[in-house]
């Protein structure tokens, strides 16, 4: 089996240059074509055959082992956020209101170096590596339309794996559930509707104000009463809108926000209590709401077997490495789930931040960098996984 944890270290500057220029020019979910135009600049260079302009700015490419063998699909996503950037970094956003504050800069360098040193190994590989750079992960269904444009067929896929920089945690550290990683998020946004009037004759009204204070404490029973102790559930209402001025009790009140959950019947329940407690409060208040629930993404859930190799592996990689199971799931959400639902795989995080050097600000935040020390290492368990996965036995 190669280096591939020194083969990666001799590769940092590529790695870390290409990251860097992606940092720098960072693009909005759909709207990523000068980095998918490095993306497949980079794989023309390598000599892997590629297509383009999949769901918009996708980029897949393959790679022919020696051998015949699995399939195995690794992916990034490339896209950006609408954040002004305030790190300060020579290598800074140079499109003010848009940064890379996520490390899908990181995810796309990475991949490219993966398959750099797959490229090299292709004779010791039996089997395909997909290489998947996909589009607007950041709730905008990138990997969902990926999948409708046939990423899973021609050749069939047989395994999914993806990582992400995760700057909760140090360099040093990986989250490599043996199952649920990432929660299922739905969006949803209520109107409560009442009747206005003068604020100083409520009594001719039907407050929509009133029900909407009433719903927004009546949902935080849900978690605390429909779902069991040992499950997790999360309800949140995150906006609140209604109303003009003092004086006047306002027809209507919209809110927004999110629930998330890992197991089906939890979700099923818990949307169940959702739409019975906003329209029976409502209800129950004189004025009556109408929900609009959107799916963003399903629970991510790893394959076992899989989860367990990367764990292996990054034991034998990182000796001193602290390697997390269990307290790595998080309630966040990320589209690879949309893979993983279809095929079984595993993601799995790689710390990245590095507090003595002031790079440990959270993801989506403004002052968001990570330690570039963790690519080559990321790169490194990604390539020697897929070589486990393509070896043939
Ligand atoms: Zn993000
Ligand atoms: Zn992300």
């Amino acid at each position: 089996m190669a280096d591939f944890l020194a083969e990666a270290q001799s590769l940092f500057e590529y790695t870390r240059s290409l990251r860097r220029d992606f940092h720098a020019h960072p693009e909005l979910g759909f709207h990523e074509v000068r980095t998918a135009g490095i993306v497949a600049q980079e794989l023309s260079k390598l000599g892997l055959e590629f297509n383009t302009g999949i769901a918009g700015t996708g980029v897949v490419a393959l790679l022919e082992g020696a051998k015949p063998g699995p399939v195995i699909l690794v992916r990034a996503d490339m896209d950006a956020l609408p954040i002004l950037e305030e790190t300060g970094a020579a290598y800074a956003s140079q499109n003010p209101g848009v940064m890379h504050a996520c490390g899908h800069d990181g995810h796309t360098a990475i991949l490219l170096t993966v398959a750099k040193m797959l490229q090299a190994h292709r004779d010791e590989l039996a089997g395909t590596v997909k290489f998947m750079f996909q589009p607007a992960e950041e709730g905008m269904g990138g990997a969902e339309k990926m999948i409708e444009g046939g990423i899973l067929e021609n050749p069939k896929v047989d395994r999914v794996l993806g990582l992400h920089l995760w700057n909760e945690q140090p360099v040093g550290w990986f989250g490599i559930s043996n199952g649920p990683m990432m929660a299922g998020a739905e969006i949803f946004k209520i109107k409560v509707q009442g009747k206005g009037g003068h604020g100083a004759a409520p009594h001719q009204s039907n407050d929509p104000v009133l029900a909407a204070a009433h719903i927004v404490s009546a949902l935080q029973g849900i978690v605390a009463r429909n779902v069991a102790p040992l499950q997790t559930a999360v309800v949140s209402v995150c906006t609140i809108h209604g109303g003009e001025t003092f004086n006047v009790i306002p027809t209507a009140v919209d809110m927004t926000g999110t629930i998330r959950t890992f197991e089906p019947e939890v979700r099923t329940r818990v949307l169940q209590r959702f739409e019975e407690t906003v329209h029976g409060v409502a209800e129950a208040m004189g004025c009556r709401a109408t929900i609009d629930l959107d799916r963003l993404s399903p629970a991510t859930v790893n394959h076992p077997e899989t989860a367990l190799l990367i764990q292996t592996i990054a034991h034998q990689l990182f000796p001193d490495a602290a390697i997390e199971s269990a307290n790595c799931i998080t309630m966040g959400s990320e589209d690879f789930s949309f893979l993983l639902e279809k095929v079984p795989g595993c993601f799995f995080f790689v710390g990245s931040a590095n507090p003595e050097k002031g790079l440990d600000a959270g993801h989506h935040h403004p002052k968001f960098d990570f330690d570039e020390v963790a690519l080559p290492r990321a790169a490194a368990l990604m390539a020697t996984t897929i070589t486990y996965l393509l070896s043939s036995k």
